[in-house]
């Protein structure tokens, strides 16, 4: 049996890995959606690619600096986002956001549940959602640009 210690020491060690060896981190070129994310509250900067093709997320990746639960979250966010439909995305971060400030969702959140720890932490909440608030903004600016045309 998995006590809750063990599970928040296995949490820790995959947020400290993609803190110490980010995925996707890297600018995007062929990016058709690109959004900057500051939270001020700890420093914490990131600009979000994505390049979007027959309404589906095909690629994401970021650039940025701040402290390990933002660069963690970010890098968890491309793994989890990646291939997926624009409307799934948009409901994973509806749901990542009910993780991280009220009470678990009834989903399962796969690895991203590795940091529902943050909830307890409220000034943290911020570095954890900052990269999903990014990536949002990125989808949908560039979708209400495309409708003015
Ligand atoms: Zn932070």
């Amino acid at each position: 049996m998995i006590g809750s210690g063990d599970l928040r020491e296995l949490y820790q060690e995959v947020i400290f890995d993609h803190n110490r060896r980010p995925r996707n981190f890297h600018a995007m070129e062929e990016a058709t959606h690109q959004a900057d994310g500051h939270n001020p509250l700890c420093g914490d900067q990131l600009t979000v690619y994505a390049r979007v093709s027959d309404g589906k997320v095909e690629e994401v990746s970021f650039i940025g600096h701040g402290c390990a639960i933002s660069t963690a979250s970010a890098s968890l966010m491309t793994e989890a986002v990646k291939g997926r439909p624009v409307e799934e995305v948009e409901s994973l971060f509806e749901d990542m956001h009910a993780m991280l400030t009220e009470a678990h969702p009834d989903r399962d959140m796969g690895k991203l549940e590795v940091l529902s720890g943050v909830r307890e932490f409220p000034a943290r909440v911020k570095c954890a959602t900052l990269a999903w608030h990014t990536l949002h903004n990125a989808i949908t600016e560039a979708r209400e640009t495309a409708k003015t045309e």
